[in-house]
């Protein structure tokens, strides 16, 4: 994985940047704050503009170590405003953020089971598969009170750096079947680290605080296959 700006600066959501590369259709940016999708999450939606005119950024594409911005029209100027929805970024870290919470609470309470798929949705949903072949669903679905109690506990949420030889070392980093970790080009590898609950290796966007998702839902538990338990999440908008 390459270095994204979004990571470094996470609260950047309107930049300048000039277009460096062209092909039909996209362009590549010197510089974006987007976050081109990834580990189950969505890409970044948005805009770029110039002097008098914006199209939508429809999809982002990585190729070659660049991220070509997919866009709806050519854009006729070198210079452009990256504009980045925030509400939509805000959607994703609040799902992704719960997420590495259920995950964390799923670790501990059943013998350290890994992920086998994760995916967020654009409806304010996600899901996230187990390999759980001896689960109770009841327990499972138990595990909502604890969920949102750390989301309400406002524990700090923060992104450090190990080296890869290191995080191979540390039991329960990786948390995924499939999914090597994340690594950087210098050989380091991204941890998400939430304060006194869980540390794994990851490269999406998430909140600085737990407090700022909204509560969760678990809406359904389903076996998939005769090992994998699939827990469907939903964030609860009370203002709806
Ligand atoms: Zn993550």
């Amino acid at each position: 994985m390459s270095f994204y700006h979004c990571h470094s600066d996470p609260e950047c959501f309107v930049f300048y940047a000039r277009i460096v590369a062209r092909r039909p259709g996209a362009v590549c940016l010197d510089k974006s704050y987007f976050y081109p999708g990834g580990g189950g999450q969505l890409p970044d939606r948005g805009v770029l503009r110039w002097v008098d005119g914006e199209t939508a950024v429809t999809h982002i594409e990585q190729a070659e170590g660049r991220l070509w911005h997919c866009v709806e029209t050519d854009i006729p100027s070198d210079d452009v405003i990256g504009v980045i929805d925030e509400q939509f970024r805000s959607l994703m870290c609040q799902l992704h953020t719960s997420l590495h919470v259920l995950n964390a609470i799923v670790y501990q309470h059943f013998d350290g089971a890994l992920v086998t798929g994760v995916q967020m949705s654009a409806d304010g949903t996600a899901r996230i598969d187990f390999d759980l072949p001896r689960a109770d669903n009841q327990q499972l679905r138990d595990i909502e009170p604890e969920l949102n109690g750390v989301i309400l506990a406002d524990l700090p949420v923060r992104a450090l750096y190990v080296p890869a030889a290191e995080a191979e070392r540390e039991a329960g980093l990786v948390r995924s079947r499939s999914v090597a970790p994340p690594r950087q080009e210098n050989d380091m590898v991204r941890i998400i680290e939430i304060e006194g609950l869980d540390r794994q290796a990851c490269g999406g966007t998430h909140l600085a605080r737990t407090s700022q998702s909204m509560p969760v839902r678990i809406l359904k538990i389903e076996n998939k296959g005769q090992r994998n338990r699939r827990i469907r999440i939903g964030l609860v908008d009370d203002a709806i």
